[in-house]
């Protein structure tokens, strides 16, 4: 695999895909294009049911063979080392593969590293508790703790846009609880998972232990989700395949990791030069394809002119293009269908009355930032994730105003205040009804070790290695009696 991704991009032979230790072809293939210039990438064999089955069965096999704890570590430990070391290339392949700009790419390679040694960091920690059994009578003289056992085997599904990072963010604490898994990464960034597939069997994962299987969403989603062997499914993607997996696995533990309109409130007291340069980066950044991108913007009524004038002097200064060159900012849209309805949104917005400030498309898949206002509340690039380079800003009477109309969504993943007042910032983290509240930078603040997800519509679990980890685990009651 690593020699054929070093060949991409005119690569046509056919990448193998990787069951349990295994680099098998197929005939049924995926084809890699990337999001710029639209040249083939790679050509990836894509599994079928038959082969998720022959995934299991392995991953079953893995599991009854358990794996040291000691081991568990030290593969994460070198896991670490081999990603920071195959940098350069990670980085390169993730700007063919995915459009990302290449600085973006060098981040998530860092932040992708930093996974695996959390989950090893948090492996050495891997212990269940001491129950008090002798607290009641019936318990007296008896000894009780709990360990904690791999829940089972796990189906991971990911998505496109940080085809990397949250590989890792699958894997790595899978590997620190023991569970064997058998993943599935998105069609349009396959290479990648493969990639991580290599280092993992250099870094000494044992054969079954680990499965990359591209292929059709809806086919391999739902052999992972009927067959009982598969102990946990972690989905991270959209709202709906999500919770549709769900609905389907009801005697599975299902994490959700799913969308957002992510919106920020800047208070009159905030200091705006500074939200305006942190909102428009990180509304722009990737292209806007970031499930905590900035999409809403609350600007209390006084300042909102000051504001709106240094965010667009701000917004002006992002460079599309393409993702290659380390000026570029807001690379392509992942591809053409993609371009077509956050486009069609615009135009539905400004139809209902919207006025666009800044936007348009500046070549084939490459959107400029869009900054839009007075966008109707029905409008979609409002109350639903537009995840593309793409930001609604508006004025609000007051903070308590702003803090109303960020609430006002399905969606629940993480929220942004910016003020001077410690008091109004501790206000709004009591009253942002989000799984993390983020104080005087953008919503799309992340860092690799925090709890991180959402509530109501954008999920139903956290990441972060400790957080996933306990998810892909069980405590298992041990009583010892005289
Ligand atoms: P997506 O279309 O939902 O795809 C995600 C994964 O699900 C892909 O591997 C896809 O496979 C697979 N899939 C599609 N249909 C399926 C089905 N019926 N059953 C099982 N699996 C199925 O999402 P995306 O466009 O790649 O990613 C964007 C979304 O991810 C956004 O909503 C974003 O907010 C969300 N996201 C959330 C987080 C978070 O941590 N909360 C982080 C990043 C992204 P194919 O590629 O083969 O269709």
């Amino acid at each position: 695999v690593t020699q054929h991704l070093e060949t991409a991009p005119a690569a046509t032979a056919i990448a193998p895909l990787f069951v349990a230790g295994d680099w098998q072809t197929t005939e049924r293939t995926i084809d890699v294009r990337a999001p710029y210039g639209g040249e083939l990438v790679g050509r990836v064999s894509a599994a079928d049911r038959k082969l998720a089955e022959a995934a299991i069965d392995a991953a079953e096999a893995a599991l009854a063979s358990g794996l040291a704890l000691h081991r568990r570590i030290a593969i994460l430990d070198r896991a670490t080392a081999l990603l920071q070391d195959a940098a350069d290339e990670l980085a390169d392949l993730l700007v063919r593969e995915a459009g990302k700009p290449v600085r973006q790419a060098e981040v998530e390679v860092a932040r992708a590293a930093s996974t695996f040694r959390f989950a090893a960091g948090e492996a050495t920690r891997l212990s269940g508790e001491m129950v008090p059994i002798d607290a009641t009578a019936h318990g007296a003289g008896r000894l009780a703790f709990t360990l904690r056992e791999p829940i089972g085997i796990v189906g991971a599904i990911t998505p496109f846009n940080f085809p990397l990072n949250l590989v890792a963010h699958k894997l790595a604490p899978a590997i620190a609880a023991g569970c064997p898994v058998v993943l599935k990464p998105a069609s349009q960034t396959p290479l990648i998972a493969l990639r991580v597939a290599s280092i993992l069997a250099s870094a000494g994962l044992p054969d079954g232990f680990l499965s990359v299987l591209p292929g059709p969403g809806p086919e391999l989603g739902d052999a992972l989700v009927e067959d009982p062997r598969v102990r946990l499914i972690t989905f991270t993607g959209s709202a709906d395949v999500g919770w549709g997996l769900r609905a389907r696995a009801a005697t599975k533990r299902v994490a959700l990791e799913l969308g957002n309109n992510a919106p920020a409130v800047v208070a009159a007291d905030a200091d705006l030069e500074d939200a305006a340069r942190r909102l428009a980066e990180n509304a722009f950044s990737y292209a806007g394809q970031s499930c905590i991108s900035v999409q809403r913007i609350y600007v209390e009524e006084p300042v909102f002119g000051a504001f709106l004038d240094a965010f667009l002097e701000r917004v002006d200064r992002l460079r599309s293009g393409d993702p290659a060159d380390p000026a570029t900012h807001v690379g392509p849209v992942i591809d053409e269908r993609e371009c077509e309805r956050i486009r069609e949104w615009i135009s539905e917005a400004t139809a209902a009355g919207a006025r666009r400030l800044a936007g348009r498309l500046v070549e084939p898949g490459v959107l400029s930032p869009t900054v839009l206002t007075d966008v109707p509340r029905d409008a979609r690039v409002l109350c639903r994730e537009v995840f593309g380079p793409v930001v609604c800003v508006d004025a609000c009477e007051s903070v308590r105003d702003g803090l109303n109309r960020a609430n006002d969504t399905s969606y629940g993943l993480q929220a942004a205040i910016f003020t001077g007042s410690l008091q109004v910032a501790l206000e709004s983290a009591r009253a942002l009804r989000f799984g993390g509240v983020i104080v005087n930078d953008a919503p799309t603040f992340r860092s690799d070790q925090m709890p991180y997800g959402g509530i109501g519509e954008s999920g139903n679990t956290r990441e972060g290695p400790r957080y996933a980890i306990e998810q892909m685990t069980e405590p298992r009651l041990v009583v010892v009696s005289p």
